[in-house]
């Protein structure tokens, strides 16, 4: 019996009570979204407490699983079979299972979901056990099995699986709102826009880019980054704004111990009507408290105090090491250590300050003409969506309709 069924199981969305169907409903969704960027479709059915694909013929469950293992909303996902719940159909599909693994000991892990069922699952595990030893001559193992599979019996269909991988868990893409990430092309960005994809977030990415300074060279390495977060968010906008002009007008107003501080309340600014168009509630950045300059409880106080929305940094109480270590997970970590300019070092003071003040900042930037330079910020910018498969296209499937939100010229 070919193993063809995926069986998925969630996270939180089990804690939802009544709304949960809605979040089954989205996740189902974006699994089928994610099959097809390997080029499989198939239908996602949804079962008590779980969801399962039956993979077409000829399609690889390998490339499946590790597609699947990548969506928001995921806690596992497991390859196996779909079986009337029955004592004779799961030994027989147990017995299978076996027979298509690796050699040794093995462990039957039950769990009985429909209690009209006539047997517990120790009762279930026992019958079953002694028809796969029967059958294979393997030894039973429960401490320390070469091979577990696990026999679920969550209605009148069982399912025999093996192995699971385990997802990003979280919540699934779109359930709790849109928020526009600043990806700088550095190594904590897109970590922390990806915390806020696993939790349900909508993201945006945004790349504020000074053409002088970085060259194309970042936009490739951003447009990669995007591609890899798409793989748990399904697809990602991105919009490119030219910051330079707003960068040199800053320079030419503002002293250089503190123009660090002015690039972010600058960025915010911007993002701002963004926002707006993206219909993001908030911002996330990759701040992690005290790791740069710009970091200090101080400054982030001065950047924040322009925000107009709130501004979500995931990684602010998390070690460099634990970012780069989820990095190295991702998948994002080989992009990011690709050299490339930083924006913000640009015209900056080898020593900026650390400890600024809002009132402080505002009277410095007196005299910047915000509006007119916010105003050429969003006419030169960009905007595409990068797919997982690698595609762009000019808009999301999930897009605001363009008479609300007309997309970025
Ligand atoms: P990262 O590793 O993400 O580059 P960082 O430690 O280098 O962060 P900063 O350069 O101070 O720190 O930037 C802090 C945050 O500001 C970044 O994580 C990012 O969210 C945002 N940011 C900085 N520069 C840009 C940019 N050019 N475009 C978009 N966002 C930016
Ligand atoms: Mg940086």
């Amino acid at each position: 019996m070919p193993l063809r069924t995926l069986v998925v199981h969630y996270a939180e969305i089990g804690t939802k009570g009544r709304n949960r169907p809605q979040f089954e409903r989205r996740l189902m969704a974006h699994l089928g979204l994610a099959l097809k960027d390997v080029g499989i479709s198939a239908g996602v059915k949804r079962m008590p407490g779980r969801l399962t694909v039956l993979l077409p013929e000829g399609s690889d469950p390998e490339v499946a699983l590790a597609r699947l293992a990548k969506v928001a909303g995921v806690a596992d996902v497991a390859c196996g079979v779909a079986v009337p719940a029955d004592l004779a159909s799961i030994s027989a599909a147990a017995v299978d299972l076996l027979a298509a693994g690796p050699p040794g000991s093995f462990k039957l892990e039950v769990r009985r979901g429909d209690k009209t069922f006539p047997l517990d699952s120790i009762a279930v595990a026992r019958q079953v056990g002694a028809a796969c030893v029967a059958a294979s001559g393997r030894r039973v193992d429960v401490h320390r099995p070469d091979v577990t599979v696990h026999i679920e019996i969550p209605s009148k269909v069982a399912l025999v699986i093996g192995p699971s991988r385990p997802g990003p868990g979280g919540l699934p893409s779109g359930s709790t709102g849109r928020l526009l990430a600043f990806l700088s092309g550095g190594l904590d960005s897109p970590v922390a826009a990806w915390k806020m994809m696993r939790r349900g977030a909508r993201v945006t990415a945004v790349h504020f880019w000074n053409r002088t300074l970085q060259g194309n060279a970042v936009l490739e390495k951003i447009e990669d980054l995007c591609r890899v977060l798409a793989l748990t968010q399904g697809e990602v906008p991105l919009v490119v704004v030219p910051f330079e002009p707003m960068q040199r007008a800053i320079v030419a107003m503002v002293p250089e111990h503190v123009r660090m501080v002015v690039y972010r309340r600058a960025m915010l600014r911007i993002a701002s009507a963004l926002a707006d168009r993206e219909k993001a509630l908030g911002y996330v950045t990759g701040d992690s408290l005290g790791q740069v300059a710009s970091q200090t409880a101080e400054n982030l106080r001065s950047i924040h105090a322009v925000a107009d929305r709130p501004v979500f940094a995931p990684l602010i109480g998390d070690d460099k090491v634990d970012v780069v270590a989820l990095a190295r997970k991702l998948g994002t970590f080989e992009i990011s250590i690709r050299p490339h300019e930083d924006c913000c070092s640009f015209l900056v003071a080898a020593h900026p300050a650390t400890r600024t003040r809002p009132d402080v900042i505002a009277r410095l930037e007196e005299g910047i003409p915000w509006d007119a330079l916010v105003a050429e910020a969003l006419a030169g910018a960009r905007r595409e969506v990068h797919h997982a498969s690698g595609r762009t296209t000019a808009v999301a499937s999930d897009d605001p309709p363009a008479v609300d939100a007309p997309p970025v010229p």
